[in-house]
């Protein structure tokens, strides 16, 4: 039985698990600024800059998930408490899969999460769309240099001329081309003569390296696509890796994050700014890349390309469905920004992949939502009791605390009457061992009601139980003297039938019942939790009728609610479960 009064002790236990873990990145920021290695800069205006600028560039393909979160809270965490700024950057440098629709998505997203971009130096908010001019102009300084050559092989040859793992790279025909008829087949690659995958542009750096991100890694590619932005004032684009460290130096970033997979990125991310600040282009100290774990969440899957595929063959409800660990969907189900900036805290940031439980994201909600959520009583699978010595018509107002921890709070009142809702689980005409809620002869409390004495039920015609009968106790209400009178071991919550509120609830669970559904190139489909949602009507309070979209509530011994915000109508809510008051997954 839950026990709110509980779920406190459950839940400091639970962060006492998840003590802050040890954050290397603060460690690396704290050494750079006491060596002053980012000190005394100034931008192009002679403003001075921060010593941390780091930077959150996420790429508009899609809807951001929890471990976006994780480098939201990481990178504008950093910057907020070293007195930094942390720039939101939209990586838009791939015309075929971005959409504007995701750009307003995700910027709400972060904005929800609490951050904010904009400081007293301004607005940093910027495309990386915005720079094409800048990384165009860069990449014909690089050939001029001699640091860049337009490659014409097929694909097919330069993929074969790459080598592998352990066999080094062939130099392609194309390398030793003059640079000026490298520069004069850019230009016309950016005037549209040539079709897709005619020509590429290439770094010159060595087809024998070991790492082979650095066998003559391509920097442009020519695609006739249409960009969200730019239109179609380009028909060549930057690639990822040659894109990124101008963006970052561009804006000044002294700390770019990364996850793990970028490691073998950072050579040629360094090579890159080094040519541009030989030209000139920028100043040193350049911007560092660091790499962090990605976060695993347990019974969650964080790949954009399998979130949409749950999405489009409708296994979920959309992108916003309460079940999906996208930030839109956690947001509906009725998590906090406040209890995600607490789970980021608490998992810290390593070096090394790993899993983290779903519960520790779910605890942090549980501690984060029992110091806020007002009480309220619900009845989801309602029996009716009638109080057989009650008075026909009374409606009597008992009272509880909005908030048992916080008296200021005030109270809440509703009325207990003849007729009363209560859960078909705090009956049973045969009790089993230990139960003691109502059965033939046992006295339970009404919570914040009267003691009654359970009198026996009456059933169906297929002997299912379809009423329970009382007595009640006259002096024995909650508050006055008389209850005292009274022990009994079982106390039960109900609402009263003539005017509780009739509501539809939504028991949400978690989507997959693997706690790894994608782990090895499984097919997560197949992990799939059958009971992941269940919708039933269910019994309130009467006060729950002015609940409004986003109102969280603890409905006593069930777990945290919300309002949903899509479905809910004035005077008509619809609740979705946000988590029961105990993690029930455990071990
Ligand atoms: P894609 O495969 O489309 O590139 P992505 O998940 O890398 O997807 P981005 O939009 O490039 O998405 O990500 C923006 C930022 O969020 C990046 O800096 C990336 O490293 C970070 N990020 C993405 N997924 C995670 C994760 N699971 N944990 C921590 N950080 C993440
Ligand atoms: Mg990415």
């Amino acid at each position: 039985m839950n026990d709110p009064k509980n779920s406190a002790a459950n839940s400091s236990a639970n962060s006492s698990a998840n003590a802050p873990a040890s954050n290397f990145l603060r460690g690396i920021i704290e050494a750079d600024l006491a060596a002053n290695k980012y000190a005394n800069r100034t931008d192009p205006n002679g403003h001075t800059l921060p010593s941390v600028v780091t930077r959150f560039p996420p790429e508009p393909n899609g809807y951001l998930h929890i471990g976006h979160a994780k480098s939201i809270c990481l990178n504008f965490g950093l910057a907020r408490d070293f007195d930094g700024r942390c720039t939101m950057r939209f990586d838009d440098t791939n015309p075929t899969k971005e959409e504007q629709e995701y750009v307003d998505t995700i910027l709400d997203s972060v904005k929800w999460l609490g951050f904010n971009w904009k400081d007293d130096s301004g607005d940093h908010l910027y495309f990386a769309s915005d720079y094409f001019d800048q990384m165009y102009f860069m990449a014909e300084y690089l050939i001029t240099a001699g640091h860049a050559y337009v490659d014409s092989q097929s694909a097919e040859d330069m993929a074969r001329n790459r080598g592998n793992f352990g066999e080094p790279g062939k130099n392609s025909p194309y390398r030793d081309r003059p640079a000026q008829e490298s520069l004069d087949l850019f230009r016309r690659m950016k005037a549209g003569e040539f079709k897709d995958g005619e020509h590429i542009l290439r770094a010159r750096i060595d087809m024998a390296s070991p790492n082979m991100n650095l066998r003559d890694p391509a920097i442009y590619r020519i695609r006739h696509a249409h960009h969200h932005r730019t239109g179609d004032k380009w028909c060549v684009y930057p690639m990822y890796d040659y894109a990124h460290p101008i963006e970052d130096a561009i804006e000044n970033i002294t700390h770019s994050f990364c996850t793990l997979e970028f490691q073998d990125h950072r050579p040629f991310y360094d090579w890159v700014l080094e040519r541009l600040a030989e030209g000139g282009f920028f100043k040193k100290p350049l911007p560092e890349q660091t790499e962090f774990a990605r976060l695993n969440l347990t019974y969650a899957i964080t790949s954009k390309r399998k979130l949409l595929q749950l999405v489009e063959e409708k296994i979920v409800d959309g992108w916003d469905d309460p079940r999906m660990p996208t930030i839109v969907g956690i947001r509906r189900r009725g998590f906090t920004p406040e209890s995600i900036q607490l789970f980021c805290e608490r998992i810290g940031v390593t070096k090394s992949d790993s899993w983290i439980d779903m519960g520790t994201l779910e605890g942090a909600l549980r501690d984060d939502l029992d110091a806020k959520a007002p009480r309220a009583v619900a009845v989801l699978r309602p029996l009716k009791l009638i109080i057989d010595n009650f008075p026909e018509n009374l409606q009597e107002d008992c009272t509880a605390p909005v908030h048992p921890h916080h008296p200021e709070r005030g109270h809440r009142t509703f009325p207990i009457s003849k007729e009363l809702w209560i859960e078909q689980e705090d009956f049973m005409e045969v009790p089993t061992k230990g139960y003691f809620r109502l059965f033939p002869g046992n006295k339970v409390r009404l919570r914040y009601g009267y003691v009654v004495e359970c009198t026996g039920c009456d059933k169906d015609d297929n002997g299912n139980v379809i009423a329970v009968h009382c007595n009640y106790f006259a002096d024995s209400k909650s508050g006055t003297e008389g209850s005292n009178n009274y022990k009994v071991k079982g106390n039960i919550h109900w609402v009263s039938a003539h005017n509780a509120l009739q509501a539809e609830v939504r028991l949400y669970d978690r989507l997959f019942s693997d706690a790894m559904p994608d782990a090895g190139g499984k097919d997560f489909k197949t992990a799939l939790n059958p009971n992941s949602k269940e919708v039933i009507t269910a019994y309130f309070e009467h006060g729950m009728g002015k609940a409004l979209a986003d109102d969280k509530f603890q409905f006593e011994r069930h777990g945290y609610f919300v309002a949903d915000r899509v479905d809910s109508k004035p005077g008509k809510p619809v609740f979705n479960r946000v988590v029961t008051l105990k993690d029930s997954w455990g071990k």
